[in-house]
């Protein structure tokens, strides 16, 4: 019976991209199908760091053999995604002896190039590391952007014929007897690039072949068709601080714990974790003892991070799993390798295989496992390319650029995310002012990112780092939703601007006190006040004291400082 498609990839994290890229290259039919945004899960939710390993080179040898070969490959091909930072294992005096001795042994064993450091020569790389940390082992860790990864997979795999469908949620997988033969899904505004407000619809797509990469909701799809797949889903916090206090990541060399690991991601740090076994993915607490403890455990190794400003905080869920019969009780030691359950072989379901378990770091490995699979079940004979063919962006990456009359910062900061598309983004005839100061983000970025995902503005963001900087899109949200118009009307504007306000307030009231909480303040004074977002109908017939400006007296209500001047020359 004719199908619509080759391979249906369900899930748009790392891992269903990496498959829909490899798969696409060979040249199979793919359409990927994604519930939200590229990286609505766990991918979008993680730490950003490009394992070398070194942090299972004792505990899960496995895992540590595997992150050190593809953070070697990655470097390679996505260069314009990954920050060489190196990393730092360091040791406070009460951490164990032994056990930065066999993390270096378990290092060597592992193939991860691995040196050790005084203390002093740490803080010469790193000068906020606290004065008592004694040792260290530097080791070849790295920042990744992993938004920008998933697109740029997302991408390729367009570019190589592929349908990549997001808002679209899969509801039903089709099951006849023992075969899986395609999916119902429900399209939240149409097939096709997102437009707000847009009636919904569904869609019945047949495939030969559906491969589930839900990650941590691996379980629910497998459900679906009637399948079990025992996904034990970790959630894990973390919290974003509005600079960068290290260029190196730095790990706490402890056996295991929470908060013990900084990553410096773009312009910020991210702080990590937890690691708290949940029922629902979709549903568990974010709890603020887990933020106190990141800032609490990790001032030890950093004590600056006691007065930092805090921008938001955020949690992600890792889809672990065990092979049956293991029983490991605590989450932290569920192994961190990746695992191919072929329905056929497993259940004796066949046209389907579920990939659970691994990493960001892995998801090139991960997905061709899974793409070898699918070509062997379909009698495919095609090879993988994905370890030497660069992904978009980052071919060429060393070629020289011109800086498009930007100011060099900010001309430095668009080359560092569009790698060697920056001359095909930033080339235009038109004004290119910055809408976003805190990210240096232009308005040809900006519609660059529009042109590829419609009225999806977190999809801009993802895309382009709009709004993820200091002021967490109080005074660049607006300008980026006005670049929608006059193609889109202003009802379509405004549900895209809620939309992406809204994203960005989940993340930021974990973080009210001090400076972020007067930032909070002055967002939403110039949103629902400045910019009247909260509609709030203009009182008419009432007359205005103009004179009370002149006076500089702000009144009598509570905390107004009643006589005091106001401005300066206020006695005019
Ligand atoms: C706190 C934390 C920190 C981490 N830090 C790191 C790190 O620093 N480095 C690293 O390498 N790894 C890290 N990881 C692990 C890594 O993030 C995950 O292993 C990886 O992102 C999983 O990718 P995935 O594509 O398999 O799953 P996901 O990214 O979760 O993708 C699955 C997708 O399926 C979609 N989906 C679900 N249901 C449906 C449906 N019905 N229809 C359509 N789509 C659906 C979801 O929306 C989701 O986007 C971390 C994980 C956590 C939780």
């Amino acid at each position: 019976m004719a199908r619509d498609t080759e391979v249906l990839v369900l899930g748009g994290g790392s891992t269903g991209c990496g498959v829909a890229r490899d798969l696409a290259r060979r040249g199979l039919e793919v359409t990927l199908l994604e519930r939200g945004n590229l990286t609505h899960g766990t991918t979008g939710r993680m730490h950003g760091l490009l394992h070398s390993g070194a942090r299972y080179a004792i505990s899960d040898q496995a895992s540590a053999r595997e992150c050190i070969e593809e953070n070697r490959v990655l470097r390679e091909i996505a260069g314009h995604c990954v920050e060489e930072t190196g990393g730092l294992f360091v040791k406070r005096p009460e951490d164990s002896a032994d056990y930065f001795e066999e993390k270096l042994r378990g290092c060597r064993d592992c193939g991860i190039p691995a040196r050790v450091r005084s203390g002093r020569e740490a803080r010469e790389i790193e000068p906020f590391l606290a004065p008592d940390i004694d040792r260290a082992l530097e080791v070849p860790d790295a920042a990744i952007d992993p938004f920008r990864l998933c697109v740029a997979n997302a991408r390729d795999a367009e570019a190589h014929g592929a349908r990549i469908e997001t808002h679209a949620e899969v509801v039903d997988v089709l099951r006849e007897g023992d075969d899986v033969h395609g999916v119902e899904v429900r399209h939240e505004s149409g097939p096709g690039k997102r437009v707000h407000r847009r009636s919904g619809s569904t869609e019945t797509i047949t495939a030969e072949y559906v491969v589930n990469a839900t990650g941590a909701w691996a379980g629910q799809l497998a459900g679906m068709a009637d399948l079990e797949v025992a996904v034990r889903p970790s959630k894990g916090a973390m919290t974003i601080t509005n600079v960068r206090q290290v260029d190196t990541v730095i790990n706490r060399c402890r056996p295991k714990g929470d908060a013990d690991i900084v990553v410096p991601h773009e312009t910020t740090a991210i702080l990590g974790t937890t690691d708290v076994e949940v029922d629902d993915p979709d549903d568990y607490p974010e709890e603020r003892w887990e933020v106190d403890l990141l800032i609490d455990r990790l001032a030890e190794l950093l004590p600056i991070l006691r007065e930092a400003r805090t921008i938001r905080s955020f949690w992600g869920v890792r889809p672990l799993y065990e092979p049956p019969g293991r029983g490991t009780e605590d989450p932290t030691d569920i192994t961190r390798e990746f695992f191919l359950l072929d329905h056929r072989e497993r259940d004796g379901v066949t046209g389907m295989a579920s990939i659970v378990g691994g990493k960001v770091t892995t998801y090139r490995a991960m997905a061709e496992t899974v793409a070898d699979h699918v070509c062997a079940e379909l009698g495919v004979r095609a090879s993988c390319s994905t370890a030497d063919e660069p992904l978009p962006g980052s071919e060429e990456l060393e070629a020289a650029m011109d800086d498009f009359g930007l100011r060099s910062p900010i001309a430095r900061r668009s080359r560092q995310r569009l790698g060697s598309r920056t001359r095909d983004v930033l080339e235009t005839d038109e004004p290119n002012p910055v809408l976003c100061d805190c990210e240096g983000v232009t308005r040809a970025e900006v519609r660059d990112a529009i042109a590829q995902s419609g009225t999806d503005l977190n999809a801009v963001r993802i895309r382009t780092r709009a709004s993820m900087g200091n002021c967490q899109g109080g005074f660049c949200c607006h300008a980026i939703a006005n670049e929608l118009h006059p193609a889109h009307d202003e009802p379509v504007v405004r549900a895209a601007l809620d939309e992406l306000l809204k994203e960005r307030w989940r993340g930021e009231r974990h973080a009210l006190w001090g400076d972020q909480l007067s930032q909070a303040m002055l967002n939403y004074a110039l949103h629902a006040t400045t910019l009247n977002r909260d509609r709030d109908p203009a009182r008419t017939g009432e007359s205005i004291d103009y004179g009370a400006f002149d006076r500089g007296q702000t009144g009598d209500g509570a905390g107004a400082f009643v006589g005091e001047k106001t401005t300066d020359g206020g006695d005019r």
